[in-house]
């Protein structure tokens, strides 16, 4: 037996990183978006016994990727090949390097033939529009209506709300919106639609290549300007600075700005103000986590797209499609891809899943889906372990027989729960977040130390996942 381990792991370490494997995983986990601005361009250069060396052309992406990507990216590398632990850059483009962003006055000589290919390279490329992503095929519910309406009417009537503001979780139809009011703009007017990934990406790729005018320019002359996930465009503030100026510049000429994000303006990070309150000014909608009812709408509706495009009438029981719409609640986007995996099923196995297989087909997702173990379901539960009353628990009283039970709680919490530290704290009588460090940080150090704490933690941590388990 521990030969054949042995074996194994030597095996595994001669086998060389296949790059190319990666970029695939870069781009499914990252979106396509992100990886076509940052991540495609990436060399690989040479693999180390525990770290790889890649390289990028200039400081300035090393230091994005670096401060972005480079968790995820490390961890897809170690899903190909757990012995890297580390990512090393080197810059291909030394000497190119010293043009200072921040100096945008300067005066640029400009190659005309050169701004052409450029622009076309560039600017046209990433405008697209998916024309499948459209009005007709929104499905409203309670959750949407207003941003739907809102998308409408502007495309309609353009400067009506300016700008747009449309925000929202990921997977709930932000992008869809977007690519609608493009389509519909597109006919009669310029339109520009971008990811702020994109937009940041060509401002540096127009420094460097000195060609901010026509970068202006072209951003200046539309009549719709569409920019998804602002939220991206954080501390850079020569590019928020740019930004400003063109978006002012397309207000005051009556230009329609529809903007998305993943937040309310005012809880931006790390953007200007001023910028904040611009947008405040327009109209700002959020689109809410969906209902039960709109995602069985969005099911059947997705079903029926199906049957138009293959003649091959696949249905999907009544259970499953009940199933799918109360179980992947996290976003559209995945309720989206939960039924694209059936159909990828169908397909192969000429046969539509039973619910057993559905499951296990969608295994991941399910465990995904949020709000699985709640923090009142946790505290119930460990209230009921140490004997002590809700009450006491969420006190602020310090006597060690509830201090324990508490920590304990919130370690939980930390463990269980998609919640952020502040979340957490907040469920906890508004408790800091430092609190809630503090707490998980002496559970882990106790869990090392003590042997009846640790396998209580464990009972605590099984009786909560299996309440719920029996509440679904
Ligand atoms: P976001 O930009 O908010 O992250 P997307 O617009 O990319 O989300 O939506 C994710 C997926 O879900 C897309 O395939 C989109 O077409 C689909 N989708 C989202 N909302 C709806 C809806 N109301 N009706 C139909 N499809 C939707
Ligand atoms: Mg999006």
């Amino acid at each position: 037996m521990k030969n054949i381990l042995t074996k194994k792991s030597e095996n595994f370490s001669l086998k060389k990183l296949d790059w190319n494997k990666v970029q695939l995983d870069m781009k499914e986990k990252l979106g396509s978006d992100i990886y076509e601005s940052w991540l495609k361009k990436i060399d690989f250069v040479e693999e180390f016994n525990n770290y790889i060396l890649i390289s990028v052309t200039t400081r300035f992406i090393r230091d994005w990727i670096a401060s972005r990507y480079l968790d995820q990216i490390l961890q897809i590398v170690k899903n190909h090949k757990r012995e890297i632990n580390r990512i090393e850059f080197t810059i291909s483009d030394q000497k190119k390097e010293n043009i200072n962003i921040e100096n945008k006055n300067k005066n640029y000589e400009i190659d005309d033939n050169k701004n052409v290919s450029f622009i076309k390279d560039s600017f046209f490329q990433y405008n697209r529009i998916d024309p499948n992503k459209n009005f007709e095929n929104f499905v409203i519910g309670p959750s949407n209506k207003l941003a739907f309406e809102a998308s409408k009417k502007v495309s309609e009537d353009l400067s009506h709300y300016n700008p747009l503001y449309l925000y929202g979780g990921v997977g709930m139809g932000k992008t869809h919106l977007l690519n609608a009011i493009g389509k519909e703009t597109k006919m009669k007017k310029k339109v520009m639609f971008i990811s702020a990934e994109r937009f940041m990406y060509q401002f540096v790729k127009s420094i460097k290549s000195n060609e901010m005018v026509k970068f202006k320019d072209y951003f200046r002359n539309t009549d719709v300007l569409l920019i998804d996930d602002i939220q991206f465009m954080n501390g850079k503030e020569a590019m928020q600075e740019e930004f400003f100026h063109t978006f002012n510049a397309l207000i005051d000429k009556g230009s329609q700005v529809i903007v998305s994000a993943d937040r309310a303006p005012n809880k931006l990070s790390r953007i200007q103000e001023r910028i904040k309150s611009r947008f405040s000014g327009g109209l700002v909608i959020d689109i809410q986590n969906s209902d039960y009812e709109l995602r069985y709408k969005i099911v059947k509706a997705k079903i029926d797209e199906f049957k138009l495009n293959h003649s091959d009438t696949h249905n999907l029981s009544e259970e499953i499609q009940k199933f799918l719409s109360s179980e992947i609640r996290t976003s559209i986007r995945e309720l989206v891809g939960a039924l694209n995996r059936i159909i990828s099923f169908s397909r192969i196995y000429n046969k539509l899943p039973t619910l057993a297989e559905t499951k296990a087909i969608l295994k991941d997702l399910l465990n995904l889906s949020e709000n699985k173990v709640t923090i009142d379901l946790i505290q119930t539960i460990v209230c009921q372990f140490f004997k002590i009353s809700k009450n006491e628990m969420l006190s602020a009283r310090r006597s060690r027989y509830l201090v324990r039970p508490r920590q304990t709680a919130i370690y939980l919490a930390k463990l269980l729960t998609s919640k952020s530290l502040p979340e957490i704290g907040r469920s906890f009588s508004n408790r800091d977040h430092t609190t809630v460090i503090h707490s998980v940080k002496t559970i882990e150090r106790l869990r090392k130390e003590d042997q009846d704490l640790n396998s209580n933690i464990d009972n605590l941590k099984n009786k909560i996942l299996y309440n719920k388990e029996n509440e679904i």
